[in-house]
């Protein structure tokens, strides 16, 4: 609102006038003519119908123009008075102000100054010559919709009229003013109203993604005043959706508003020295932002304290609910400059939290902007690298626990990039899948598998099938089916050299769509395996609905292989699963000679590792089985000898 206004519950604003002249007598002028005891025959009428014209039949007292006029014969006391009256919430309506005025401030200078205290009013700058030009008031007092020139010397009558019709349209102007003043506030009121649903969380009234960013910004930006770190900590309710599913969703939101109330309770209200946030940016995530947390001690006292004040148990529907959270840490300015950085660094680490759940709470460090950078980079070059055929297969032996013979390879995907480097799957496989480009991978090393046979197969007879990787995105593909035979069909391939592996988690996601694919391609004459298997949590009954064929025994189990563990038992039971229903057992990542013996004991029928070959170059492929071919005795010789030692 602007000060010195009246407002509609103030009575209504009189005609204030005043009149600047440093000559006595032309004040007594202004009193005159603008006085109420004014009333010259001539002017009456005039005036009369001047008055109905601007301001209709039903003038009122202000229309009738009776003023209330008020002098002083210096432009400074002209600028005082002005912001008396203003003070008084009672502004002049018009202030008539000689132009020469000595020796104190000229007309041109008190307009300004009054100008500067009070936009609305309407000055009238009174002058015998034509200094200032007329035409260039506007510029020199603006606005020019509110200074006037009039000539010196006036008739009466042309001066009241002037007033008159001023008097009216600031009345007019005022009326305009508050209006729009009203408006204005009602439209911050909505805004206000508006922000509070975009920036807070309607069922925990905390702050939600949008303002704990800005929140942050505002603890950073006065982070100058305090010694200490702003700290960052997120944190993830383990299972929340759990809670959701067998309680009930209000029992959820119940959960929610009391993790929200003691957060709050316990880190807002603890210590004016250090200011804290609390907010929620995702469905069972929550934030806690402080500023001036002194040292790493403390950082880690308080992420401990926020572990603890979320792990006591809350009470929900009359039983104890005990919850584990996941949390990450970061803080300013270690880890970012400005808030998005540090935010960002923070749900960093919280996402390594939420993946490794033997420690709960994980403190950013550079390792990790390293990884996320590099991730950064490899999105950047991924889709290039597939069209440029930097991706290729190498190759990995399986061989016969039996026979020693080898009895297929297993395709897997290496980035060789310019400068020689080899990025592993694990870093771009799942990267493909995010960026949709994990089709375009799969067809090129489909395409990659198919040249390598065609020219293994100029070396002489070709009869070991070729094993390649499907990942879930694939199985949505229904071109799928139509892609492997078409390529296999072009490169004149036998489909029995070809086997693909899916993952058991591959099976969980849609087995509707997958399904038939997977029957046409089985009877195509594509081999259909199960990679990593037993680390999946799905139900066996897949494997009696789906047409597969062999059993890849997760490298995990292999690995802690020994005479007694149980993961010998679990390879056992995998061993008899498979025997039961016809199927053939590869064991992977058979790495010792140890583990040879044993996995060969327990009847698995294949095996793959570092004990019988690396993945391979396709050209070295060739070359390791000519050498294979010639030492295969010796080999079978020495694992025979190990297994002989290792108590078969
Ligand atoms: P996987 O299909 O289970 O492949 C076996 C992984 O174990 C390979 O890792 C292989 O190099 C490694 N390995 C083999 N023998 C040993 C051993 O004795 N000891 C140990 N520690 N590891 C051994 P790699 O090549 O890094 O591949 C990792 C995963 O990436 C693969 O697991 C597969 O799931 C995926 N992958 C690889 N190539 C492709 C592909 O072309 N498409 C898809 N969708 N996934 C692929
Ligand atoms: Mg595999
Ligand atoms: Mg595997």
């Amino acid at each position: 609102m602007n000060p010195g206004l009246p407002t509609e519950s103030d009575p209504p604003a009189p005609n204030k006038v005043l009149v600047v002249d440093d000559d006595a007598l032309i004040i007594g002028e202004y009193l005159l003519c603008l006085g109420n005891e004014f009333e010259p025959e001539s002017a009456t009428a005039t005036l009369g119908d001047l008055e109905k014209v601007l301001f209709g039949e039903e003038t009122d007292d202000r229309g009738a123009a009776s003023f209330e006029v008020h002098s002083r014969n210096q432009g400074e006391a002209a600028v005082e008075a002005v912001e008396a009256a203003i003070a008084k919430k009672q502004p002049y309506a018009i202030v008539f102000l000689d132009i020469r005025m000595p020796p104190g401030m000229n007309g041109i200078e008190a307009a300004q100054a009054i100008r500067k205290l009070d936009p609305n009013v309407n000055i009238v700058i009174v002058t015998g010559s034509m200094n200032p030009e007329p035409e260039n008031l506007g510029k020199v007092i603006p606005p020019a919709d509110k200074v006037f020139f009039f000539k010196k010397p006036f008739h009466a009558v042309e001066c009241r009229q002037l007033a008159a019709a001023l008097c009216g349209k600031w009345h007019a102007d005022m009326a305009l003013r508050n209006a729009n003043e009203e408006l204005e506030q009602r439209v911050a009121e909505r805004t206000a109203a508006l922000q509070k649903i975009a920036y807070f969380d309607p069922v925990t009234r905390l702050p939600n993604q949008l303002l704990i960013i800005e929140e942050l910004k505002v603890l950073i930006d006065k982070a100058e005043e305090t010694t200490g770190d702003t700290v960052v900590i997120l944190l993830d309710i383990e299972r929340f959706s759990f809670i959701n599913e067998t309680m009930g969703y209000d029992a959820g939101t119940e959960l929610l508003r009391s993790i929200a109330n003691r957060l709050s309770r316990t880190f807002c209200e603890e210590g004016a020295r250090q200011q804290t946030i609390v907010g929620r940016f995702g469905a069972d995530e929550f934030a806690i932002m402080v500023r001036g947390v002194e040292s790493d001690a403390a950082i880690r006292e308080l992420a401990e304290s926020v572990r603890e004040t979320v792990e006591s148990p809350f009470l929900i529907n009359g039983r104890d609910l005990f919850l584990n959270a996941s949390i990450g840490v970061a803080w300013h300015p270690i880890h970012g400059r400005d808030a998005k950085s540090v935010f960002r660094c923070a749900e960093a680490a919280l996402h390594r939290s939420m993946r490794n759940l033997n420690d709960p709470i994980t403190y950013y460090h550079n390792e990790m902007r390293y990884r996320a950078r590099y991730k950064f980079d490899l999105e950047a070059e991924l889709r290039g690298a597939i069209e440029r055929g930097q991706i290729v297969p190498h190759y990995q032996p399986q061989q016969c626990t039996r026979s020693g013979e080898v009895k297929g390879v297993e395709a897997l995907a290496r980035w060789i990039r310019p400068d020689g480097s080899i990025v592993p799957p694990s870093d771009f496989i799942p990267l493909s899948e995010e960026m949709g480009v994990s089709d375009l991978l799969f067809e090129s090393i489909m395409k990659s598998v198919c040249r390598d046979i065609a020219t293994w197969r100029m070396h002489g007879d070709w009869n070991i099938p070729v094993s390649v990787n499907l990942s879930a995105h694939q199985l949505r593909n229904r071109n799928l089916v139509g892609l492997i035979k078409g390529l296999l069909n072009r490169g004149n391939i036998n489909q029995k050299l070809i086997n693909l592996e899916l993952t058991e988690t591959v099976l969980l996601e849609d087995l509707s769509v997958a399904q038939p694919m997977l029957d046409d391609l089985a009877a195509f004459g594509v081999g259909i395996h199960i990679d990593d298997f037993g680390t999946g949590y799905s139900s066996l009954s897949y494997l009696a609905q789906l047409p597969v064929q062999t059993l890849k025994i997760d490298q995990a189990f292999v690995s802690q292989l020994t005479e007694s563990s149980a993961n010998n038992r679990v390879v056992e039971a995998i061993v008899a699963l498979g025997k039961a229903m016809q199927l053939e057992v590869i064991a992977e990542g058979v790495e010792t000679d140890q583990q040879y013996a044993t996995i060969r004991r327990l009847g698995c029928d294949f095996a793959q590792g570092y004990f019988i070959a690396r993945p391979m170059p396709a050209e070295q492929l060739l070359k390791w089985l000519g050498g294979y071919e010639d030492t295969q005795s010796i080999k079978k010789r020495s694992i025979v000898v190990d297994i002989d030692t290792g108590g078969n």
